[in-house]
């Protein structure tokens, strides 16, 4: 895997690759594991690596990527759901789906844009010459656009710490949902979807009834789909066996909870007889509408009691302490909380209704955290003091506490190395005894990073087929967000002015460290740039040279030093 050490590189879907840790540099006393944390372990009997058969024709690859992905046998050709988290994994699955029958490929269907889903794409779709449907909704392209754009880099880089993926691997039990995320180990194979809908999409597909319906839940564009003559039911990530993510660590926009609520009622509308979840094993029977009316009583709850909860004023820490599941719901293996917690989704539904202020007029403008310190530092006899107190506190294990009072010595600086050490170990502590497999991976990556000596992360390219995938206007967005405005001149301004072979154009305009950009030429350019739109991509995504374009003729700037000067001005 090369690495990227271009001119100029902007993370553009660019993927973390894995594993790369020496040996393991977080040797810290062992925990006896909790009764919790053992149920995670026994959870990881939900991703044993298998191909399981069910009647007609259907087949689910569990255990590979995160997600499962499912094979539906038609006439003469097959269907293919979500497509596994990476080529790497694509290929087990394509040889086994392939050893069961070997029909080409009619469609592929994405569930929705979560590169768990969609990342293994180009795998099945380079087995055959005829390229196959992609089916998904009309609003999958732009998230996956959003992912892979301007939110790569943090999305990155906190999803490698939720999953785990610079753990040593097996230090990693499960991530909830799945095995183990297998994204960073090939180039990211997505493809575009070619076949869209809003509502809803009935066809036949090699001589099968699909029909797709929009049910936005764990993400907006989330749909299910409903083999009605198999009464077979593919739900997405809109149910799978552990509390839902209504609010994930990794980070993510508002999850309309009522919506998942709603959309599960329309699946229960049908009263499938089988479910073919993307987590987790499909299950059936009774027990089917069951889990799910359980399932949506779940989400229900926690957004209802949420709102009754806030709307008496009181803040998130408290409806928190003030919320208690049904017993039903609580004991229901299907709500265990393995991925979603009840605890993250109260603030996030708070979040997504009130926005980040708690109401709580202390939290409106809080003085800053070294300032803080410096207070509760002199309120305790001085730094030495606050030092004491956080090695009683690792003493004691009382880790939450440690972890805070480590926040204040390092804002203010004091004994950094010793305070990261004991935060390290308290990360450990609390990582090794969370059964709660994101907070898990999340505070053992930060140990990690804390004392470790991880190399640092390698980044595996974009394939050039990629890029294809992703429209021009992406690379501008990122390009905007990349502006360092201590790289400008406050009183300049440029206009940079692009045409692409393609006929399409682009104005590029700095003016007040921000940059503008337009799809219409204005007629006072200061720079004028032709190209490819290819060729443009991969310069910005570090696949090639500026200047090497440039002197081949590939870019055809009328002022290169300014133009290479302009690149400079998105670097960090
Ligand atoms: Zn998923």
């Amino acid at each position: 895997m090369k690495k990227i050490s271009t001119f100029l590189q902007l993370f553009i879907i660019s993927i973390l690759l894995l594993g790369c840790s020496k040996t393991d540099p977080v040797s810290m006393p062992l925990i006896e594991k909790t009764t919790e944390v053992e149920k995670l372990f026994e959870h990881s009997k939900e991703f044993t690596q298998k191909v399981y058969s069910y009647e007609n024709g259907i087949h689910a690859a569990v255990g590979y990527g995160i997600a499962n992905s499912y094979l539906i046998e038609g006439d003469g050709f097959n269907i293919i759901i979500d497509a596994t988290d990476s080529v790497f994994q694509a290929e087990k699955v394509f040889k086994e789906f392939n050893a069961i029958n070997a029909n080409p490929i009619a469609a592929i269907v994405y569930t929705h844009n979560h590169g768990d889903h969609t990342l293994g794409a180009k795998y099945f779709l380079d087995q055959q010459d005829e390229a196959p449907l992609v089916i998904a909704h009309e609003s999958t392209a732009k998230s996956v656009e959003k992912i892979f754009g301007i939110l790569n880099p943090i999305i990155s880089s906190r999803s490698s710490k939720m999953f785990g993926t610079a753990l040593p691997e097996e230090d990693v039990v499960n991530v909830g949902i799945g095995p183990y995320l297998s994204v960073g180990r090939s180039a990211p194979g997505y493809i575009k979807p070619n076949v869209t809908f809003d509502n809803e999409l009935k066809i036949n597909i090699a001589g099968i009834a699909f029909e797709f319906f929009h049910a936005p839940g764990e993400t907006d564009d989330q749909i299910f789909v409903w083999l009605p003559e198999y009464q077979a039911l593919f739900p997405g990530d809109n149910i799978y066996k552990t509390f839902p993510n209504l609010y994930t660590i990794r980070g993510t926009s508002h999850r309309d909870v009522n919506a998942w609520v709603n959309s599960l009622d329309r699946m229960i509308a049908l009263e499938p007889k089988n479910i073919f979840p993307s987590h987790t094993l499909p299950f059936s029977g009774d027990f089917a509408i069951e889990t799910l009316m359980i399932y949506r009583d779940g989400i229900q709850f926690i957004h209802d009691q949420t709102i009754r909860l806030m709307n008496q004023g009181m803040h998130p820490e408290e409806i928190i302490e003030n919320i208690e599941l049904p017993a039903a719901v609580a004991a229901s293996p299907y709500l265990q909380e393995f991925y979603g917690t009840v605890r993250w989704s109260v603030k996030s539904i708070f979040n997504g209704y009130l926005g980040w202020f708690s109401g709580n007029i202390s939290e409106l403008d809080p003085i800053p955290t070294f300032k803080r310190a410096k207070f509760v530092s002199n309120m305790v006899g001085g730094p030495d003091a606050l030092f004491a107190e956080l090695e009683k506190a690792i003493t004691n294990e009382e880790m939450q506490w440690a972890l805070e009072l480590s926040d204040l010595l390092l804002a203010m600086d004091y004994r950094a190395s010793e305070v990261a050490r004991y935060r390290a170990e308290a990360a450990f502590y609390l990582g090794t005894m969370a059964s709660n497999p994101n907070k898990r991976n999340y505070f053992l990556s930060e140990a990690q990073r804390l004392i470790g000596d991880k190399e640092p992360d390698n980044i595996i390219p974009p394939e050039a087929s990629m890029l294809d995938q992703i429209p021009m206007d992406m690379f501008f967005d990122v390009l905007r967000v990349n502006l360092n405005p201590d790289k400008v001149d406050p009183n300049e301004i440029i206009t940079a002015c692009f045409e692409f072979s393609s006929g399409l154009s682009k104005a590029m305009i700095l003016r007040n460290q921000v940059a503008q950009i337009k799809g219409v030429l204005p007629i006072d350019c200061t720079l004028n740039i032709q190209t490819d739109e290819q060729v443009l991509k991969q310069v910005l995504a570090g696949i090639k040279n500026p200047i090497t374009e440039i002197a081949s003729g590939n870019l055809i700037v009328d002022k290169d030093v300014q133009f290479l000067k302009l690149l400079t001005v998105f670097r960090p």
